[in-house]
């Protein structure tokens, strides 16, 4: 092993998106710095995510300001190793100081000077600053009522390629969220057969009047929302870009033949139970829908826009019997269920980040991304500054703001009194004879 010690300015630890933005923003703000990840840039793309997946806004949108995505249609949806590709290609545009195979196992404030010690995989390295890139979405996190059953087959939603990964047999996807709805739509598709739990969701409309929603969640100012919802802290949003995107349809799901249960409740003896709550959920995201097709006519009409109508889009199908006659216990081995899948989400680690940055319960305590610890700083988090920060698009405004907080903070350390700048032009002065005298 190489052991090297590195000083630098300002180090950010990953390359995905956001680690690539704090190091476009550093670099045009002449800060030195350097970004160190453990695997390769965009790795999360590339590994832990299913092979289908494709974004889930369209080209235009999901981006930064700087690049295209110029072999797509606007309104493509860009496929995941594509993505991770367009990242990687960013960096090269600004010649991104990027290491890839080095892992940061510990930042710990230096006691007696400035700065931070951080110990990595090729050594120790001294900054001034760092700033933890390393995602909002690190580490699986499947809840405690996951049974203990050698006898079922549990993943991940991260874990998740393709349908040919799983055994032979039917599948319990756990949750509803983009995740669970696009796997379990392929599983089914693939002709397994598909239980989806469904908890509380928004489903906006792929699309409305001639615009994807991510356009329409622009223009009604939600992406800048700053702050969720009360209440909604447990609602995921359910959007697809698959099959060149469509609307996420419950009753749809139902009537291809995914069976649509409610949240899930307990596991014992072989039988799982759930809520008898799915009605009310898929309702829930029912009123999300309708309430955006609202704002987005209120919008148009306010904006005197040209958009063609469409009536159609408020059509709902009648109630399957899923959530007529809902299934509230099943024998899982009757079901023939041998494989699980949990779209359950992510929690993050900052094992590795020993500093004093977070509260009791591990959560990184900031403001837009400047943390309580000085000198230490969190970008891509989920609603860091808003709703958007940690989408493509939004995470490159938030890396912005940090690097703008970042510069300044230097101008202040760099600044002197007048004393100390006349003891530096003395000094110039006295450089300056002895080179003329040698
Ligand atoms: C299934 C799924 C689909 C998504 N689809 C979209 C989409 O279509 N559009 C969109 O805008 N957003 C999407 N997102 C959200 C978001 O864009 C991604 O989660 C994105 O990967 C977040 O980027 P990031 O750079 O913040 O974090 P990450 O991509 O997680 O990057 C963090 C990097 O840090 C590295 N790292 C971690 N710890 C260390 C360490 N100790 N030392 C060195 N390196 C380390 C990791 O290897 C990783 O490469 C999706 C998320 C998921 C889960």
């Amino acid at each position: 092993m190489t052991v090297e010690k590195i000083e630098t300015d300002t180090l950010v630890v990953g390359a995905g998106q956001a680690g690539v933005a704090m190091s476009e923003h550093l670099t045009k703000l002449g800060v030195p710095h350097l970004v160190l990840e453990r695997n390769r840039i965009a790795e999360r793309w590339r590994t832990e995510r299913w092979d289908s997946l494709v974004a889930n806004g369209p080209a235009w949108h999901d981006r930064f300001p700087g690049l295209e995505f110029d072999d797509l249609d606007p309104d493509a949806f860009a496929p995941k190793e594509r993505i991770a590709a367009y990242f990687e290609a960013y960096a090269e545009k600004f010649n991104a100081p990027i290491r890839t195979g080095v892992e940061v196992k510990k930042v710990i404030r230096n006691p007696d000077r400035p700065g931070f010690t951080v110990d990595t995989s090729i050594g120790e390295i001294q900054a001034n600053r760092v700033v933890a890139a390393t995602g909002p979405f690190q580490r699986p996190a499947i809840p405690p009522i996951a049974p203990k059953d050698d006898n079922l087959h549990q993943i991940h939603s991260s874990q998740y390629h393709n349908p040919e990964q799983l055994p032979e047999g039917g599948v319990l996807v756990v949750g509803a969220g983009s995740s669970g709805v696009q796997i379990a739509d392929e599983l089914q598709r693939a002709g397994k057969t598909v239980y989806l739990s469904v908890g509380p969701h928004d489903r906006p409309p792929r699309a409305y009047r001639n615009r994807d929603f991510c356009w329409w969640l622009g223009v009604l100012g939600e992406w800048d929302a700053e702050a969720m919802k009360p209440g909604t802290e447990h609602v995921t949003i359910a959007v697809s870009g698959a099959r060149g995107g469509h609307t996420v349809d419950f009753r749809k799901l139902a009537r291809q033949g995914i069976k649509l249960v409610g949240r899930t409740g307990t596991f014992a003896n072989g039988k799982v139970t759930f809520e008898q709550d799915l009605a009310e959920n898929i309702r829930n995201g029912d009123a999300n829908y309708l309430a955006l097709l609202d704002a987005a006519d209120a919008y148009i009409a306010r904006n005197d826009l040209d958009l063609p109508e469409e009536p159609n889009a408020r059509d709902l199908l009648p109630d399957p019997e899923c959530m007529t006659k809902p299934t509230l216990e099943l024998d899982m081995a009757e079901a023939g269920i041998n494989s699980i899948i949990w779209a359950t989400g992510f929690t993050t680690d900052y094992s590795w980040l020993d500093v004093n940055a977070f509260d009791d319960k591990g959560k990184p305590q900031h403001k837009r991304g400047v943390s309580t610890e000085p000198g230490v700083y969190f970008v891509g988090l989920p609603w860091l500054s808003r709703r958007g920060s940690t989408f493509i698009w939004g995470v490159w405004h938030d890396a912005k703001h940090i690097a703008d907080h970042i510069a300044t903070q230097r101008k202040y350390a760099a600044y002197k009194d007048a004393d100390q700048r006349d003891a530096d032009k003395i000094s110039d002065i006295r450089d300056a004879k002895k080179e003329s005298v040698a």
